[in-house]
């Protein structure tokens, strides 16, 4: 019978990161500024082993490569779903994601990568940036020219349990203050357009403006941040999103629960609490797949969990 496939993260440190992995989740992080869990990765900047169970010691990497069937059969040269937590200490620089188009002919046949974000936790008075003022592709260069990011980029408050969807083209900023959980396109590519004129090691970090330009939506759409919620006594379950590459669900479990499993697979993070799946326990921090042919299962505890699937596109072949 199949079981579920626990995945050991994989930690980033950089100069925004903090300590939050730690003491939020337990993790064993390699210093205070692990900016970046990759709890569910696939990609070979990256890629998570398997702890425990019939694949122990594998990659998803290579399980991908040598088990498609756990995938049910979806297609693909990688792993295509990587979930991250970010705690962000200091400001991510302002950037952009190209979209598969243009990563596909400019970045060696990479993914480009569409993003959303579940704000896990933030300070008072903590801010994001989505998209900019720009009404034309001559005014945004102009204001990037000029340094007039205040004027340029928009920003929204943010809370606990926040949802954002970032479309490739769209100028993005997470600022300190910020944990937060990342689904995404797997893909490592990304353009800065400005990093507040900080210097790592002595020197400023690469701008990528020709890129930036090329492919910044101009102007920007509005947020839309539509959502559904099932309330019931044994939880709240919330659809975030459902897009080409992903569908993502937040639960809030109080008790017991029957969950179907999506046509190919799903992948399960629990960000607090704990509880079992079919009699299994899984607790904060635990991030696992729940592989193709597991059938229906209950879920049980007092938990709070990312529920992700594959997106349309793998769907209708
Ligand atoms: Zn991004």
């Amino acid at each position: 019978m199949a079981e579920l496939i626990f995945l050991e993260p994989v930690f980033k440190e950089v100069i925004w990161g903090g300590d939050a992995l730690h003491t939020r989740f337990g993790y064993a992080i390699p210093s205070d500024h692990t900016g970046e869990c990759w709890a569910v990765s696939g990609h070979k900047n990256g890629d998570c082993r398997i702890r425990g169970g019939a694949w122990d010691g594998y990659t998803l990497g290579q399980l991908w490569k040598e088990h498609r069937e756990l995938f049910g059969g979806q297609e693909g040269d990688q792993f295509p779903i990587l979930i991250k937590l970010i705690d962000a200490r200091q400001d991510l620089s302002i950037q952009v994601h190209p979209d598969d188009v243009y990563a596909k002919e400019h970045e060696n046949g990479s993914l480009g990568k569409t993003e959303c974000w579940y704000i896990l936790d933030c300070e008072p008075g903590t801010e994001i940036v989505i998209g900019h003022n720009a009404s034309t592709r001559e005014e945004l260069k102009q204001m990037i020219d000029e340094g007039r990011w205040k004027e340029l980029l928009r920003t929204y408050p943010i809370r606990r349990g926040d949802f954002f969807q970032i479309e490739p083209g769209t100028i993005h900023a997470i600022k300190g203050g910020t944990l937060l959980i990342e689904t995404q396109q797997s893909s490592d590519v990304t353009y800065r357009v400005y990093d507040y004129g900080r210097l790592q090691d002595g020197k400023p970090r690469q701008l990528h403006l020709r890129q930036s330009l090329d492919v910044i939506t101009c102007p920007s759409p509005e947020q839309n941040l539509g959502r559904t919620v099932e309330e019931t006594k044994e939880g709240c379950l919330e659809k975030l999103v459902e897009c080409a590459y992903y569908g993502a669900e937040h639960l809030k479990l109080h008790g017991q629960m029957q969950r179907n499993t999506p046509a190919l697979y799903e992948i399960a993070g629990v960000l607090d609490g704990k509880g079992t799946v079919n009699g299994t326990a899984v607790k904060k921090g635990d991030f696992f797949l729940i592989p193709h042919g597991y059938g229906d299962y209950e879920l049980q505890g007092q938990m709070e969990l990312m529920l992700v699937c594959p997106g349309r596109s793998a769907e209708d072949r």
